[in-house]
């Protein structure tokens, strides 16, 4: 088995930020079980005939080769080498929302636990700060919104000026990170969401971001990353072994699941329904639970009512919680 990956070697493709400790981590796993996993080397392009692939690949010093492979796993995330190169992509059934974030020394953090929680601020309805506090003292910061609300923002091109301005909208932050330095010039990520019109073919399975990315607000990329990765990976070896694989049931339909369950928790936070049911008092402890399940990625489980009726479960809900508010 080969993998490839156009990141650098010890992860500072990414930095010296956590993320890149974490994905180093993999890869020397990956490593350690005696898979061939070469850096800087990126895929360029790919054909399929029948039961073989031929990946042609590029190192860092522009030198080509090819690979060939009876099956092939993308997980290229936002790189989508293979949506681009056999034209699978499709725009996202989300409506456009981007990003603008980055990295800074948190030197305001609070002590104990407070200082230590991921949270988010919302500075209106569709509208929300991201605040990630990582071990090493810096702290990812993010604002995210409607495209036309972020374009707006940083309508000179100037994403310094733009999260600053983001940030001074926030009560709550504005203290924290209103004088903080940026560790690297903020990153404008437009649009973020995408689909594909299919996630595998003959020879190949798409995964992570690679195939469809929904939106930050719930983590719901990692979770998808691991899991899509590790059911094709399973499903593949299955193949490869002989069996008949059924990649339609096996992986797309139940890909496709936890992908509906997903898309329908991050509509329902922009309509503001799902942030109706957050912070309505008292708790009921047996929904904060069952919901809490769903956006730790359990979005499978089909026991779960708020994963079973996801479609109306949260719309209905809210509804009843706004009526109620309305008569009292
Ligand atoms: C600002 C931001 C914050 C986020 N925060 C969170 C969070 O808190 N929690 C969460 O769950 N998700 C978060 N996500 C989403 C999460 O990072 C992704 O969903 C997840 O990393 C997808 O994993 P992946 O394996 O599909 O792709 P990636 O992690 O992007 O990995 C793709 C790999 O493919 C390599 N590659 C790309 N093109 C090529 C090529 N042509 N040839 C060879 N290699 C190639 C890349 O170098 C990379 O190593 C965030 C995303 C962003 C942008």
């Amino acid at each position: 088995m080969i993998l490839v990956t156009n990141s650098e070697k010890d992860g500072t493709g990414r930095g010296r930020f956590p993320r890149a400790d974490f994905d180093n981590a993999l890869a020397q796993e990956v490593i350690n079980k005696g898979i061939d996993l070469e850096f800087e080397t990126e895929v360029i392009g790919i054909e399929f005939n029948g039961t073989d692939s031929i990946t042609t690949v590029k190192n860092k010093n522009g030198e080509t080769k090819e690979i060939h492979a009876k099956f092939v796993i993308d997980s290229s995330g936002y790189g989508r080498v293979l949506p681009r190169l056999l034209d699978l992509e499709k725009p996202s059934k989300l409506s456009p929302h981007s990003a603008i974030f980055s990295h800074v020394k948190d030197s305001n953090r609070e002590e104990g636990t407070e200082g230590t929680l991921i949270s988010f601020d919302i500075i209106e309805t569709e509208v929300w700060l991201w605040v990630i506090p990582f071990s090493n003292g810096n702290t990812s910061v993010g604002i995210v919104g409607p495209t036309e609300y972020i374009d707006k923002l940083s309508e000179n091109g100037d994403t310094m000026e733009a999260l600053k301005k983001a940030i001074s909208l926030s009560d709550y932050y504005v203290k924290r990170f209103g004088d903080v330095d940026f560790l690297f010039e903020p990153k404008h990520l437009k649009d973020y969401s995408c689909s594909v019109k299919q996630l595998f073919g003959d020879g190949f399975a798409l995964t992570g971001n690679a195939s469809e990315f929904l939106d930050p607000v719930f983590s719901s990329g990692m979770a998808f990353a691991t899991e899509g990765g590790m059911t094709a990976a399973k499903l593949a070896i299955r193949q490869l072994n002989g069996e008949k694989v059924d990649w339609q049931t096996e992986f797309a339909d139940y890909i496709l699941y936890g992908v509906d369950v997903f898309t329908t928790y991050v509509k329902e936070w922009y309509t503001g329904n799902l942030q109706e049911l957050f912070f309505h008092q008292p708790e009921n402890p047996d929904v904060k639970r069952k919901i809490c399940a769903v956006l730790a990625g359990y979005v499978w489980d089909k026991k779960n009512t708020f994963v079973r009726i996801h479609d109306t479960a949260i719309k209905n809900l809210a509804e009843f919680i706004k009526t109620e508010k309305i008569q009292s």
